[in-house]
């Protein structure tokens, strides 16, 4: 929707072919943006960021310099661009986060009415400017010609007829392959079985990449995904089990053994540890002074819905008396019973918290190096155990692409008139999504959408 509203206001005829019945996409759960201060609006506020040295520098030591260098430098240098002009039509920022790593990073964009409302900038641009959307009309195909120059694509429409849309310049952006299982198992393996994806309720069935792959273009990166913390099933963001989920207690596997330092501050740390637990599942051990603190001191770990904070959750004792009723977590009077409901080997857990307990005495976590003061013994019972599942909020990447969005084939040379972007275009993100560099995958999306619309329109229109 970007490209096409980019482009029609560039002159271009444009049409969009709209799988589902409405536009927007991933928009409808989309809330923050990566920026740099090139954004007119985060310079005008003097929210601190990185250079954009400094985000290239990290991005692409995180991505072990695996990424698109030019692809990389695109985005840095005219990221801006598409945020300007939303702000310039009216979108209304709320506020100006920072990332999870901290001030002087990227801002996170954090605009009114979330991503829906710049959905609707740009549905009313393309209105304005004369494009067209039909909805409910899949793309099935590219069309090429006889030298591989895609000219057109066919879609099915309502009535199941099928639709020839001519184009001098065509792009793919379906929303990756978030809820085609086959292709999550021969992409991800076991990694992508295993997580529980947040994009099923979207038409997000690998469409756009399985075309693009058949009109020649390259893996771009497609076995990473954007993973989140993990999650406790039917348990919303922010909600009480899911704040005590987060907690820096102790957290260990099916067997009892804990998977690694449990104080995070990258949405991605957690994620990580997740995929790699037997039955990609751990739990989150603790006893009633753990619900006690909870209820009445700040959190370690910042609640990741709004209004994102560290206060006490008073009702904690009785929001875990629930989850427990409902079978979300579990509660009982001894470790070892404790073992038995969740499923967890009762000498692992039990020689665990003993363990632990042992660091937490001594003052100094020799195993994991979590910070002294998150070091709390699990003595009294009742005690809790909160199961969490690795999260993944979609797929991440498609096919290579340049710096100019255009997809990219085995010797190098451009698909003629094809562009690729959002979760459809690849070989930016060159491993899991990175929430220090967080909202970024939005932002990518809007990047690759506008920047493509003004290459193609200068290439179109001279
Ligand atoms: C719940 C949720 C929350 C998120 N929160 C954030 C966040 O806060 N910050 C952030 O940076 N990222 C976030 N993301 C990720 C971000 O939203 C996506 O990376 C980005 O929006 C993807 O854009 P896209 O254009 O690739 O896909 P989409 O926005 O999903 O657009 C793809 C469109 O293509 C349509 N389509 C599919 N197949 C076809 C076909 N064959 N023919 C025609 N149309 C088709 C789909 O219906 C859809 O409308 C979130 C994702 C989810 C699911």
């Amino acid at each position: 929707m970007v490209s096409a509203a980019r482009a029609s206001e560039l002159g271009l005829s444009v049409i969009v072919l709209e799988k589902s019945s409405v536009v927007g996409g991933a928009s409808v759960g989309t809330e923050a943006h990566f920026a740099l201060d090139t954004v007119k609006y985060i310079a005008e506020n003097n929210h601190p960021t990185w250079t954009k040295q400094e985000a290239y520098d990290y991005f692409m030591l995180f991505n072990n310099y695996r990424s698109n260098a030019t692809l990389v430098s695109a985005f840095l240098n005219h990221h801006h661009e598409v945020f300007d002009w939303f702000i310039d039509k009216g979108a209304q920022v709320r506020m100006l986060l920072y990332s999870l790593a901290g001030p002087e990073t990227g801002a996170g964009l954090f605009f009114e009415g979330r991503a829906v409302a710049l959905s609707e900038i740009c549905q009313e641009t393309l209105a304005a400017n004369g494009g067209e959307v039909i909805v409910s009309s899949p793309v099935r195909q590219l069309v090429v010609d006889d030298q591989n120059a895609v000219v057109g694509a066919l879609a099915e429409d309502a009535d199941g007829k099928t639709l020839f849309v001519k184009s001098k310049a065509t792009f793919v952006g379906t929303g990756g392959f978030g809820r085609n299982k086959d292709m999550i198992h021969y992409y991800m393996g076991f990694r992508g079985d295993n997580a529980f994806a947040g994009d099923t309720f979207l038409e997000h069935d690998g469409d756009g990449v399985n075309m693009l792959l058949g009109a020649g273009g390259i893996d771009g990166g497609l076995r990473w995904s954007q993973g989140q913390t993990p999650q406790v099933l039917n348990v919303a963001y922010g909600e009480p089990l899911d704040r005590a989920a987060s907690e820096p207690y102790l957290w260990v596997n099916k067997y009892g053994k804990r998977v690694g330092c449990e104080f995070f501050t990258n949405l991605t740390i957690p994620f990580e540890m997740c995929s790699y637990a037997p039955d990609a599942t751990y739990f989150n051990i603790f006893d009633s002074t753990k619900v006690a603190r909870m209820e009445t001191e700040e959190f370690f770990t910042q609640s990741r819905g709004l209004p994102y904070t560290y206060d006490p959750e008073p009702g904690m004792g009785q929001a875990l008396d629930e989850g427990a009723e409902a079978g979300l977590c579990f509660k009982a009077d001894t470790l070892e019973e404790l073992a038995e409901k969740a499923g967890i080997d009762k000498e692992g857990l039990v020689g665990m918290v003993a363990e632990y307990n042992g660091l937490c005495e001594q003052g100094e976590d020799t195993q994991f190096f979590k910070d002294p003061a998150m070091l709390l013994p699990i003595t009294t019972g009742p005690f809790y155990a909160i199961p969490c599942v690795p999260c993944r909020l979609s797929t991440l990447n498609g096919v290579h692409v340049n710096e100019n969005l255009e997809v990219i084939r085995s010797d190098g040379s451009p698909v003629p008139n094809l562009y690729a972007g959002g979760l459809d275009s690849g070989s930016f993100f060159m491993t899991d999504y990175n929430h220090a560099f967080s909202g970024s995958a939005s932002s990518f999306s809007f990047f690759t959408g506008f920047h493509a619309a003004d290459v193609a329109a200068a290439k179109l229109t001279g």
